[in-house]
């Protein structure tokens, strides 16, 4: 028997990690947010947090603290009244004079008690208990001593209580509580103290987590800010870009690169408003290719589109920049030649002619001979937009003399009779 040692499958990736992966940069920018967000909270959080210790610290020390030491205070006056009853009681002669003493000793007894129990009841941590319990036993202590003295003093018994008071007990006592409470609200002035420098560093932290938090979420933000503006700076590029591609295709031909029909009347009605002033005439040519059928029929389609190519270069090449040059459609071209009269213009279309009559297009082995058959006709560049159809008419006419007239050749719409005739 052999174990199975089939292997085990991929360990599948974590959620987090195939999302990260596939995001889009939208999704990305959106989790972005969040986590700014986020950590917007939790920075609030961490300050209210801070603050609250900050807050608490200080309401122990006004609170707890200031309670404690005033507890402390009207145990040391209510200690002291108490001698004082007493040492007035023994030098009292009258008894009722020292009954009223006397209740007055009991009185300043029972506020020494209440300080006492307040204090008790105030949140004491165990050093400072521990110091309070000494404080009060030797307070228990002096208080049985005094309560002897009292008693005799209230018997009459003068002799007996003098006696007892056994002044240098009685005063070592009272001096022993006295230093004892000295010592207890030394001790509270340090909790003063500390809680005061707790609370200062709890706000020094506080401050500085704060201060982190902060610079972490202005980075984050800022490259968040600066990811986003490039991602839609690089948008509206490609935007441009495209719809710079998308203007020039519907205006221009996609075989040969000149303007189209639709990019030539655009051009044509742009450059007649904003040059109609300079130079009102200009010459139009319609050139319409003689015998290209041929080429597609023994060559094929792709020799076809060839012949149009190198046509189209030799038309770009016979003109300046300021002219117009387009594929009207088939094998029929258009040129307009800015500010040039009739006769300019004859001698040009005649070298065009001429320059495709020269050319022999070689397609495997083939050869071919192509002419042009061009109509041309002069127009004032300030004429309404009926008088350019009849100019184009006019154009498209000369140019069907051509044809008629035996191909290969240049007619002017003017006289509609051939300008050259190279036949
Ligand atoms: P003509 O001398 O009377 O002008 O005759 P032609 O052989 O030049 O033919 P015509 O002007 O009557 O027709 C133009 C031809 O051009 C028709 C069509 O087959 C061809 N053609 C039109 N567009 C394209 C094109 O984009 N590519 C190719 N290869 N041929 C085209
Ligand atoms: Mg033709």
């Amino acid at each position: 028997m052999f174990a199975s040692t089939a292997p085990l499958p991929p360990s599948p990736r974590p959620i987090w990690w195939q999302w990260l992966r596939t995001a889009s940069g939208s999704r990305l920018v959106a989790a972005a947010f969040v986590m700014l967000l986020v950590l917007q909270g939790l920075l609030i959080r961490e300050g209210l947090t801070h603050l609250q210790s900050i807050a608490t610290d200080f309401e122990f020390v006004v609170k707890d603290i200031g309670e404690r030491e005033l507890r402390t205070q009207q145990m040391q006056m209510a200690a002291q009244n108490r001698i004082v009853l007493l040492l007035r009681m023994l030098a009292q002669p009258d008894p009722l004079e020292r009954e009223d003493d006397a209740r007055a000793f009991e009185t300043e007894g029972l506020a020494f008690g209440s300080a006492r129990d307040a204090l008790r009841a105030t949140q004491l941590d165990p050093a400072g208990r521990q110091s309070l319990e000494a404080v009060l036993n030797g307070a228990v202590e002096l208080s049985q001593h005094q309560r002897q003295v009292v008693q005799h003093l209230l018997m009459g018994e003068d002799h007996q209580a003098r006696a007892d008071m056994d002044t240098h007990r009685v005063f070592a006592l009272q001096r022993d509580l006295v230093a004892s409470l000295q010592r207890f609200g030394d001790s509270q002035h340090a909790l003063t103290v500390q809680a005061q420098q707790r609370a200062r560093h709890a706000h020094d932290q506080a401050r500085s987590v704060l201060w982190g938090m902060g610079a972490g979420i202005f980075l984050l933000g800022l490259v968040l800010g600066v990811v986003v503006t490039r991602s839609i700076s690089r948008a509206e590029l490609v935007l441009a870009r495209d719809k710079a591609r998308a203007d020039f295709a519907a205006g221009h031909d996609a075989l040969t690169g000149l303007l189209n029909r639709r990019g030539f009347d655009d051009a044509l009605s742009h450059w007649r408003q904003t040059s109609s002033a300079t130079a009102p005439v200009h010459t139009l040519m319609l050139i319409d290719l003689d015998k290209f059928k041929p080429v597609n029929d023994q060559a094929g389609h792709a020799a076809g589109d060839a012949v149009l190519k190198r046509l189209a270069d030799i038309f770009r090449n016979s003109t300046r920049p300021q002219d117009l040059v387009a594929r009207l459609g088939g094998d029929e071209f258009a040129i307009v030649l800015h500010g040039m009269p009739l006769s300019a213009a004859t001698d040009v279309a005649e070298r065009v002619r001429q320059t495709v009559h020269d050319f022999t297009f070689e397609w495997q082995g083939q050869h071919f001979q192509l002419g042009t058959s061009i109509g041309i006709v002069a127009f004032d560049a300030a004429a309404p937009q009926q008088d350019w159809s009849a100019t184009m008419k006019l154009a498209d006419e000369a140019c069907y003399d051509a044809k008629h007239a035996g191909r290969n050749r240049v007619c002017s719409a003017s006289a509609r009779t051939p300008a050259h005739n190279t036949q």
